[in-house]
């Protein structure tokens, strides 16, 4: 598979472009994840041609308007910083992420200090995107099927997860070929790993994938997407990965015998009951399929939704 393209707040690749002349080099990216990435940087206040150093700059909301301002001398950078915006994430081609630097007014995406103009901390609306970096509000705006992250985000093992196969689900998507077979040769791939996001809006892609309401190609895509990644960006709950541990087992039952199916049953309790992780029964069920060669369920995602050592934490 050819690398999926991530575009990356360029001070976390360890380049010294901050306004302090320093980086926030995540070295786990730089060593790890560019091996199966290909990875993009980008420094939209060094892009608007702001020096390094400089004076730090922040978000103010003015006549309910939010600007990117000094710090210290209030200089206005906000036409400047928009345009640089637009420009850059319009030069973003085929990306299937984007990592953000936390907390900066150009590319936090989420919970980044706003103030009012007399300098006092205007406080977290989580239903605005106020809070958001101006560079990431327009990419995010104008990319909204495209996975992001924040790098406070990126350093939680579950949330690193989940960006990390909707990163690779999204690269595959655009890999395919546009013919309603590929299509549903990614829904049987895909089909149990969107069912622990939702069993509803698998069956609703299920549907799509048959086309055979016989929509053009292009607009079957369109619609499969569409719910494909508003679905990634739920969040499994246990009864949904209860239910897949379920079917899947279900593929089992003429090799297991009564005692082994016992033994699942009771880890599926477990689980249910939070005494054992998730990982448990789904490592089981996995080694299951290596087991018994099961045709249909080898290659399915559900089992490697991305390469096996971007998994190790640090
Ligand atoms: S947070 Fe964004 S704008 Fe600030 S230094 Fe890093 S890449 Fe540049």
């Amino acid at each position: 598979m050819e690398k999926p393209k991530i575009a990356i707040s360029s001070c976390i690749l360890g380049n010294n472009v901050r306004f302090d002349g320093n980086n926030k080099l995540n070295a786990w990216i730089v060593r790890v994840l560019a091996i199966h990435c290909e990875l993009i940087p980008v420094c939209p206040e060094v892009a608007a041609g702001m020096s390094i150093p400089r004076e730090p700059i922040r978000l103010v909301k003015e006549d309910g308007k939010i600007k990117i301002q000094g710090t210290n001398t209030a200089t206005d950078h906000t036409s400047l910083m928009e345009k640089t915006s637009s420009e850059i994430s319009a030069g973003l081609i085929g990306l299937s992420g984007i990592i953000l630097q936390k907390n900066s007014p150009s590319c936090g995406a989420e919970k980044v200090k706003l103030y009012n103009s007399t300098g006092t901390p205007v406080s977290y609306d989580k239903a605005s995107d106020d809070h958001r970096g101006i560079f990431a509000k327009i990419f995010i705006n104008e990319n909204p099927q495209v996975p992001f992250i924040d790098s406070g985000r990126f350093l939680d093992n579950q949330e690193r997860e989940k960006f990390l196969r909707k990163v690779f689900c999204h690269a595959r998507f655009n890999k395919l070929d546009g013919s309603i077979k590929a299509l549903q040769d990614f829904h049987a791939r895909y089909k149990f790993l969107i069912m622990e996001y939702s069993q509803g809006d698998m069956r609703k892609l299920g549907n799509i994938s048959a086309n055979s309401s016989r929509i053009d190609p292009t607009n079957t895509y369109k619609n499969y997407a569409q719910i494909l990644f508003s679905t990634l960006n739920k969040t499994p709950t246990i009864k949904n990965n209860i239910n897949v541990f379920e079917h899947l087992l279900g593929f089992f039952k003429h090799e297991l015998s009564s005692e082994e199916k016992k033994i699942f049953q009771e880890l599926i309790r477990d689980y249910k009951n939070k005494l054992i992780p998730y990982s448990v029964p789904y490592k089981m069920i996995d080694f299951l399929v290596q087991k018994h060669q099961q045709y249909y369920l080898i290659n399915h995602y559900y089992f490697n939704p991305f390469p096996k050592n971007l998994m190790v934490t640090e």
